[in-house]
């Protein structure tokens, strides 16, 4: 294999790739003001989304939690955000009611990333940890997500991931860099009590701030 190819599949499996700057212009500094950050918490009110398969836990619960620690850690950074939902309730009295909401909110002017939360399920029950799926074919996307997935296996003291293409409303909608993090699997029985425990859901939602953080370092 040739080195340079060697060195870019290195950092395709190892490095947080940072959003391409444009040519021969000085990137200025971030400054808190202008990071802006869309936050989503996945399902609500009638959508509970996945279910434990040993608790019955609901999703949208789970998502909210991690998502309110994520937005902490995210202002603590210095960054405005705006979340898609506060509450346990959805954004609408139907799917599609609640989708052109979030759509909507999710399109807000002016954002440099979209973060969605979530929580997986899988028939195989041993299959676990975090994934970050973007918008299959968006590069700045794939970098976002690319910082997201890094941030949270070196968190979780995990094998290196690669982000994961994918086509979600939540990645597609947006027009800034968006990744969906699936925080762990519910199927899992591990993960499920995991995912539960304020502990490890303060470390999943400091590790994404961090990787979104990471981003956007790069991207100014
Ligand atoms: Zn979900």
């Amino acid at each position: 294999m040739r080195n340079g190819l060697f060195l870019l599949l290195l950092l395709l499996l190892t490095g947080c790739a940072r959003a391409p700057k444009a040519q021969g212009e000085r990137a200025p500094l971030p400054t808190p003001e202008r990071v802006y950050i869309l936050l989503d918490a996945g399902h609500g009110g009638f959508d509970g989304g996945a279910s434990g398969s040993e608790t019955g836990v609901r999703e949208a619960e789970l998502n909210l939690q991690v998502a309110l620690l994520v937005q902490q850690e995210l202002e603590a950074a210095g960054a405005r955000v705006l979340m898609t939902r506060t509450g346990e309730e959805a954004l609408g009295d139907t799917k599609r009611e609640d989708m052109a909401r979030r759509g909507e909110l999710l399109q807000t002017e002016g954002a440099d990333a979209a973060v969605s939360i979530h929580m997986n399920k899988f028939p195989d029950r041993k299959v676990k940890g975090p994934m970050a799926y973007y918008q299959a074919g968006a590069e700045a996307g794939q970098a976002l997500a690319g910082c997201v997935i890094d941030s949270l296996t070196e968190a979780l003291e995990m094998a290196p991931r690669l982000p994961n293409p994918g086509n979600n409303f939540v990645t597609r909608v947006p027009a800034c860099p968006a990744v969906l993090v699936e925080c762990g699997f519910l199927s899992n029985p591990e993960e499920e009590r995991l995912l539960q425990e304020e502990g490890y859901q303060q470390t999943l939602a400091a590790a994404i701030a961090r990787g979104v953080m990471a981003y956007l370092e790069g991207s100014f």
